[in-house]
């Protein structure tokens, strides 16, 4: 990391240490050309996710496309913006913790429909009925019985 006072290229690290509730890496950083100081932080940086295709292709991660289809699946519902804003960005911190530049599109799907499943039942099954792409009524049904698995015999 170059001296961002005197141009040295050979500066050293004296500190690591997790910083944003590990979401960064805080560097305090020492040039021994100038005595400067200084502290980098190092991020996971989401350009690097590259998502597997269950045809194999590789893609990309995108946050926008994930976000456009959380809130397609959640037009109209009761929940605050703010609350899908924080679910979006507590799925990317997943993804970006996973310690895997490849994901497969099936891994984040399924923790997209678990972070929904938490928020609204409602838009759970928006996104899981096009995620899974049922072709049969009946494995709909079915899905859709075992989302509710608190439902007594007295709404049957
Ligand atoms: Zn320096």
């Amino acid at each position: 990391m170059r001296c961002p006072f005197c141009g040295n290229i050979d500066t050293q690290v004296k500190d690591s240490r997790p910083a944003e509730d590990h979401v960064a890496i805080r560097r305090r950083r020492f040039c021994p050309a100038c005595g400067g100081r200084f502290t980098t932080y190092e991020r996971v940086q989401l350009r690097d996710l590259v998502v597997i295709k269950s045809n194999g292709r590789r893609e990309d991660f995108d946050r926008d496309k994930l976000e456009r289809s959380i809130r397609i699946s959640m037009q109209k519902r009761p929940v605050e913006p703010e609350r899908i804003d924080q679910m979006i960005s507590g799925i990317v911190r997943r993804l970006e913790s996973m310690g895997e530049t490849d994901i497969p599109s099936k891994t984040i799907g399924e923790i997209v429909m678990e972070a929904l499943a938490r928020i609204d039942t409602v838009a759970y099954v928006r996104f899981a009925s096009v995620y899974k792409n049922f072709q049969a009524a009946d494995d709909f049904d079915k899905f859709v019985s075992e989302l509710r698995p608190d439902t007594g015999p007295d709404e049957a």
